[in-house]
């Protein structure tokens, strides 16, 4: 059994453990590595800096039975920009806990580069929060395999047609002809072509060029609405951080989301 392995990892949660150390969950390219950071929270600790939720580093550990421990650790990137920004904070949060809940034991690589990219995103206030939100929630199905079917409607096969309805249920997009027929309609969002063609882009586009584009208006809120409503009908989950995170943006934005019942 090995006893020493490096990694580069995210800390996506930092939780006290003992009297003085504490424990943080690393995303790393093999999955997530639960580690145990002796006297991480006594004044003057070597470790505090580099073991700080959302810092990205590089972490040399040694395994003793069933645990990890923190033997050494180089901060590579350490995203401050979130660390003034309670909104950023609070989306953050959201993401680490839907990775903690939808990862496997599997290597996932793709998971740490979507979470490295969106953080460089909410750390440089370079995208509208929202946008970074309904990327992250879109590009994550993607990821796990459980990702809408929008190459065109696959009734009349029309692929870009004027007027989509994406339906959450069957992760499918029809043209609005054809939805004036289907069964079920009771789980769908009539969009504008500009919202379809972000998310063919965000689901399938290669992943360094997945921020690479802009929504206006109207456009931009039918987008979000989709993103997280098609995430939490597919994964029928419960996210206290999202709930956050919505109590932070007030009231008025609260009524564009929709739980699924
Ligand atoms: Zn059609």
């Amino acid at each position: 059994m090995q006893t020493h392995l490096t990694l580069r990892g995210l800390v996506i949660r930092e939780t006290a453990f003992h009297d003085a150390d504490k424990m943080i969950d690393l995303l790393t390219e093999d999955g997530i590595r639960a580690v145990q950071v002796r006297s991480a929270r006594k004044a003057g600790s070597k470790f505090a800096a580099q073991t700080q939720l959302f810092t990205y580093g590089e972490y040399c550990l040694r395994c003793s039975g069933e645990r990890y421990y923190l033997d050494s650790a180089v901060s590579l990137n350490q995203f401050y920009g979130l660390r003034t920004d309670l909104e950023a904070l609070a989306l953050a949060s959201y993401f680490s806990e839907l990775i903690r809940k939808t990862a496997t034991d599997q290597p996932q690589p793709q998971l740490l580069r979507l979470f490295l990219l969106s953080l460089h995103y909410l750390s440089a206030h370079s995208r509208p929060v929202l946008l970074v939100k309904a990327v992250f929630e879109l590009r994550l199905m993607a990821e796990l395999g459980m990702m809408p079917n929008l190459v065109c409607c696959p009734v009349c096969l029309q692929y870009l047609p004027a007027h989509p309805v994406l339906r959450l249920r069957e992760a499918d997009m029809l043209c609005d002809y054809c939805f004036q027929f289907a069964e079920d309609k009771g789980t769908a969002i009539p969009v504008k072509q500009s919202v379809l063609l972000a998310a063919r882009h965000v689901i399938y586009v290669d992943m360094e060029r997945l921020f690479l584009f802009r929504l206006k208006g109207e456009s931009a809120g039918e987008f979000y609405a989709y993103a997280e409503q098609y995430l939490l009908n597919r994964l029928r989950m419960f996210f206290p951080t999202l709930k956050f995170f919505r109590e932070l943006n007030g009231p008025e934005t609260e009524q564009d989301f929709i739980l699924p019942e």
